[in-house]
């Protein structure tokens, strides 16, 4: 037995690397990643090759090891080059993420000590910068002190967490599902209904309300729509609101739509993914006004803050509704929240262990204060503003004037179809691969967006997206 301990220790032992191993494959990671970093602005925003990346299928696991050079040969060729590059500053499609470096340090911490975040007492230090990085965003937004949340992979599983949540609170019944409505327009991400049906009321209403001029909810037509639902029997239960669009960057009447969830007894969720962040500066802030009402409020690190994906986040006010959708084990747990200093995710979240995914924030914000970030959001919304005069400059035609930093425009051709034209100038500007765009359809409408989100776009960036369109076009 013990030989056989001792035979087996040795092999397992290589996964403890030695100091010099260590040493080693951090050197080249490092190297690798400086040099990704170094060169960014030579890497295209968007690259298609024959291949896709399928030669990281001819690497196949074996018993023995591999060289970590040649395996980050492998990563830069079949991993880091086709399609997108997130990193990219000209990375202006869909909404952008970020990659701040010091989140890979946060994660690399994280991973090395690998504290559990899931309950106070295991982590109580991990717990804490948790909560914090929390409260700091219900204060944001102008939650009480007393509201809380959760951390999650991203903003799909918070709206999901907030779905549960509020369908848990207002105790809806399985046999009143078909009566019971859900209000959101056209433009509310398709992450809600996913959350929705995942949440198992798929046979549940969703009314779509109409949007104004400026592609936001129409709020006369919201009161109209509850009328008529209560007047036919119907259940008026949840109103979901954007502040930040995805297709146009819209924010919802935040304030008019608390009325009415005040009024009728809705739950009320505000999905600020996108624009949440875009509360730090000044000038934007008023826009949010009502936003600090809702019952909970998705917002997305990985998008405004400029981390590396994998940072979502759930608001909820009422603490003690969350933990009851959420609180494992059995009822007499409940009172565990008021008995530890710190209420422990596992208990607000479907997640037992997780990642300790709070490193990766509070680091940057630390590190770096907050007035950068302030800094580049500020200067994402003028960018956009900027490209919004621009693009009309040569001759495109524009959507409704950006609230935050995404916006629609596109090229009416003298003749032949316009929606075919722009089709193909998107597809253009993608193997061009200088900058990447991307495109919604609105009422039939064929549209180009420009969403400014990525840390590293700048002026350059935008001129570079001009210039490209204006080749593309002739
Ligand atoms: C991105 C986004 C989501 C989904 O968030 P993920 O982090 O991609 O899961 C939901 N709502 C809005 C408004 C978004 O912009």
């Amino acid at each position: 037995m013990i030989d056989k301990l001792k035979k087996l220790e040795a092999i397992a032992n290589l996964l403890e690397p030695s100091a010099e191993q260590r040493t080693a494959w951090n050197k080249a990671v490092q190297t690798y990643a400086d040099q990704f970093i170094d060169t960014i602005d030579e890497r295209q925003a968007f690259i298609e090759t024959e291949e896709s990346g399928k030669a990281i299928l001819d690497v196949p696991f074996q018993e023995e090891a591999r060289e970590m050079n040649m395996l980050i040969e492998t990563i830069r060729t079949e991993v880091d080059t086709p399609g997108l590059n997130p990193a990219s500053g000209g990375h202006l499609a869909y909404i952008p993420g970020g990659g701040i470096f010091p989140t890979a340090l946060g994660d690399y911490l994280a991973s090395i000590s690998n504290r559990y975040a899931g309950v106070f007492f295991a982590s109580p230090g991990a717990v804490r910068i948790e909560n914090m990085l929390l409260r700091w965003m219900c204060q944001l937004i102008g939650f009480p002190d007393t509201a809380l949340g959760n951390l999650t992979s991203g903003g799909s599983i918070a709206n999901l967490v907030a779905v549960v949540t509020a369908r848990d609170h207002k105790d809806l019944k399985a046999k009143e599902y078909d009566k019971t409505v859900i209000y959101v327009t056209s433009f509310a991400h398709h992450s809600v209904q996913k959350a929705i049906r995942i949440a198992g009321l798929r046979e549940v209403q969703i009314r779509y309300i109409p949007v104004d001029d400026r592609l936001r909810m129409d709020v006369d037509a919201l009161e109209k729509a509850i009328a008529a639902d209560k007047t036919n029997g119907m259940k008026p239960f949840m109103v979901v609101a954007s502040a930040g669009t995805t297709d146009a960057g819209a924010i919802d009447p935040l304030d008019r739509i608390a009325d009415l969830a005040e009024q009728h007894e809705l739950w009320y969720h505000v999905d600020a993914a996108y624009g949440g962040f875009f509360l730090m500066v000044d000038e934007i802030r008023p826009h949010y006004k009502g936003i600090e009402r809702a019952d909970s409020v998705t917002i997305d690190p990985h998008k405004g803050l400029f981390l590396a994906y994998g940072l979502g986040a759930v608001l909820i006010k009422n603490v003690e509704a969350l933990q009851n959708s959420h609180y494992y084990l059995a009822n007499y747990m409940q009172d565990v929240i008021n008995e530890v200093e710190e209420p422990s995710p596992a208990d607000l979240s479907p997640e037992l262990t997780k990642h300790f995914r709070g490193m990766r924030m509070w680091l940057p914000m630390q590190l770096y204060g907050l007035k950068p970030f302030r800094a580049a959001l500020e200067e994402k919304i003028y960018l956009c503003r900027y490209f919004y005069e621009k693009i009309q400059e040569l001759g495109f035609e524009v959507g409704p004037y950006p609230e935050l930093s995404v916006m629609l425009y596109r090229y009416v051709p003298k003749e032949g179809d316009a929606n075919e034209f722009n089709a193909k100038l998107v597809k253009a500007v993608r193997a061009d691969g200088r900058v990447f765009l991307s495109s919604t359809n609105i009422d039939g409408v064929f549209w180009l967006r420009l969403a400014v989100l990525a840390f590293r776009t700048h002026l350059y960036h935008i001129d570079l997206c001009l210039e490209v369109l204006e080749e593309l076009i002739d």
